[in-house]
């Protein structure tokens, strides 16, 4: 695999020659390094990006559809080499992995299909002796920046929908995780045209910044942290340019009396704590009935004692490191200040010592409503579980965070199910489940969770702008 910037075709050091190093979280040993890119590498990439926009942007839905359809291919073709990447530069366990990259390449094929589906109001003589017509035109040059706990997954999210619109695109992936995306960009020589999809790897303080400051970029995706977010917004606001943010995530379980306690707790052990927790959707903040709260503890207790934390590649481990010893530490001590303050320690509740970042499976319970453990996203394998009184305190508690990506309502009345779901502040609210997401589905926040929706046709949409065109008779 080439370690290089990958920028109209051709493989590129960063001007300046710098280099970051990219770890490995299961050993915490350099894997490799990858350019350490800033504003002259982002110019030249958006320099690229056009020139080959004036082709891409006027080919047909069906030629684009035809390329991401032979990339879906060749991903899938290669695909127990990416899970490799990714398990090497993710950490992500053998065990979960496969239904990460079946999503992937869906997402990918899904948007291949919806590129020749783009829909509008019909055209007509809405004023008389005018023909009022509509289309959907791509923007331009659109950036995706994206996160390290879905790499390849997040980059289809955003190249997905952008190229499949006639964007061309630039992709900077986080920099603890460059090393699917340069392989991906290996993957679509010979199927995009030079230019079309680009890389560049770098820091968010410099590549990142470029991004967001540039004036040749008519739209920057992110997924990432709030406060990348609002910093994001607000520098992206001199050029105007749009913005589409996918943020954090603190999503509730709310877990009524009359609910299957087993099937709770078995979607919650396994939804949890995959990929470490590190996950936007993550079930993590459990709002239990009065009745039903000690069934569920104990019976988190026994299930969370069950998981395997170990290495990646042994087929046994369910939990897998955290991504590095700074999100380590921000896990202890997020834990341990919960502690101090009174929550009570089900089972876990400390860093594994072992070579490498690992946080052992944690349930924390009865931490209070304004506390940093309820009201904070922690991005690991923890989860909190609190007793509500009644239905109103279990719905106010719900939405009494910042955040706004996903919830889950658990109970076996419909009409319960139908009045949570639709007073609940996220973006999707699953009944009786936690975590699926499908390709025709959007997926996207309220609140702080950010805004602009991944995956589905409205994703599509997003990556268009919307053009009025009038013709007098
Ligand atoms: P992060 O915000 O630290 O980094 C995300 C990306 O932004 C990286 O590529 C980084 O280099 C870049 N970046 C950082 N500062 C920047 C700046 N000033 N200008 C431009 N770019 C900058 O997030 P992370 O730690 O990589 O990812 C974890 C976060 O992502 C969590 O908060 C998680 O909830 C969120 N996430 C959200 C979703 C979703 O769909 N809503 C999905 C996955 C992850």
């Amino acid at each position: 695999m080439k370690h290089a910037n990958f920028i109209g075709g051709q493989w590129v050091a960063a001007v300046s020659g710098a280099t970051d190093e990219v770890l490995a979280p299961a050993t915490g040993e350099v894997i490799t390094s990858v350019p350490s890119s800033d504003a002259a590498d982002i110019d030249a990439a958006v320099s690229a990006a056009r020139a080959a926009f004036a082709e891409w942007g006027t080919s047909t839905p069906r030629a684009r559809s035809e390329a991401l359809l032979a990339l879906a291919d060749r991903i899938e073709d290669h695909l127990d080499e990416l899970k490799s990447i990714e398990m090497a530069n993710v950490g992500k366990p053998l065990s979960i992995i496969d239904f990460e990259f079946d999503l992937t390449v869906d997402n990918l094929r899904f948007f291949a299909g919806a590129a020749r589906t783009m829909e509008t109001q019909a055209a007509g003589e809405y004023m008389e002796d005018h023909t009022s017509m509509l289309r959907r035109d791509p923007l331009g040059v659109v950036a995706g920046i994206a996160p390290w706990n879905y790499p390849l997954n997040m980059a289809v999210w955003k190249f997905g929908p952008a190229l499949a619109a006639g964007n061309t695109f630039i992709l900077k992936p986080s920099e603890l995780t460059p090393l699917s995306a340069l392989r991906l960009a290996e993957l679509t020589e010979g199927i995009l045209p030079a230019g079309v999809f680009n890389v560049v790897t770098g820091q968010g303080e410099t590549a990142g910044d470029a991004i967001v400051r540039h004036p040749g970029i008519a739209m920057l995706s992110l997924t990432g942290d709030v406060n990348t977010g609002k910093l994001i917004a607000r520098n992206a606001a001199d050029t105007l340019k749009r913005v589409h943010l996918e943020l954090g995530g603190k999503a509730p379980v709310v877990v009524f009396d009359d609910a299957d306690v087993d099937a709770v707790v078995a979607c919650l052990a396994e939804t949890a704590y995959y990929n470490s927790g590190q996950d936007c959707t993550a079930p993590c903040r459990v709002i239990a009935g009065p009745k039903i709260y000690d069934a569920l503890v104990s019976g988190l207790e026994a299930a969370v004692s069950a998981l395997i934390t170990g290495s990646p590649e042994d087929e046994a481990t369910n939990v897998g490191p955290v991504i590095s010893a700074g999100q380590q530490a921000r896990v202890a001590g997020m834990v341990s200040r919960a502690v101090e303050a009174g929550a009570q320690v089900v089972i876990g509740g400390s860093t594994i010592e072992r070579p490498g970042y690992f946080y052992a499976p944690t349930v924390i319970a009865a931490p209070a409503q304004d506390s940093e453990l309820v009201q904070r996203e922690v991005f690991g394998p923890v989860i909190s579980v609190q007793r509500f009184a009644d239905e109103a305190q279990a719905l106010a508690w719900a939405n009494d965070v910042d955040y706004g990506l996903a919830a889950s309502v658990w109970t076996s009345d419909v009409g319960r199910a139908m009045r949570m779901s639709r007073s609940m502040m996220f973006g999707t609210v699953w009944v009786n489940n936690h975590i699926p997401i499908i390709s025709e589905m959007p997926h996207g926040g309220f609140k702080n969770s950010g805004y602009g929706k991944d995956m589905s046709r409205y994703a599509l949409e997003e990556y268009t702008e919307l053009k009025h065109v009038m013709i007098k008779h």
